[in-house]
């Protein structure tokens, strides 16, 4: 499945973002997805209107660097899973992570 780079990163713009898949698709075998795209949404909101930044430019490239950076390490657990869940003894593996071990 396609996925983007997990260590991508990008100048950021003053009048442009993404969030959600737009910016950070990854495999679904994590169930992380939607989670990514609400957290971004929050995240993008509290950079533009809390105050702490000078600028527009300023403020989405705060929001980037820490979205690009938490959606990378989601994406990495997505293509372990992913592997994980097709490979001989899938069941197991995932019977063995629901429990816990
Ligand atoms: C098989 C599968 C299982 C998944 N399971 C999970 C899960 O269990 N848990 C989880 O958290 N995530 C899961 N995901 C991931 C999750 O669905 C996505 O991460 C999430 O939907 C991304 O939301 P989004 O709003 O960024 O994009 P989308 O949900 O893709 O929304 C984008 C919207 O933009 C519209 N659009 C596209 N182009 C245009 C255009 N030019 N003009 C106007 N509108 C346009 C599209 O029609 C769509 O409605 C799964 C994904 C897949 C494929």
């Amino acid at each position: 499945m396609y996925h983007f780079p997990p260590d991508q990163c990008w100048e950021p713009l003053s009048n442009l973002t993404m969030i959600g898949d737009a910016a950070h698709r990854m495999p679904p075998y994590a169930g992380e997805g939607v989670n990514m795209a609400m957290l971004d949404a929050l995240e993008l909101s509290v950079c533009l209107t809390g105050g702490e930044y000078h600028d527009l430019r300023t403020a989405i490239g705060a929001f980037e660097k820490s979205m690009c950076r938490r959606a990378g390490e989601v994406t990495l657990m997505t293509l372990a899973n992913t592997e994980m869940l097709h490979a001989p003894g899938a069941l197991q593996a995932m019977l063995a992570m629901f429990g816990g071990q």
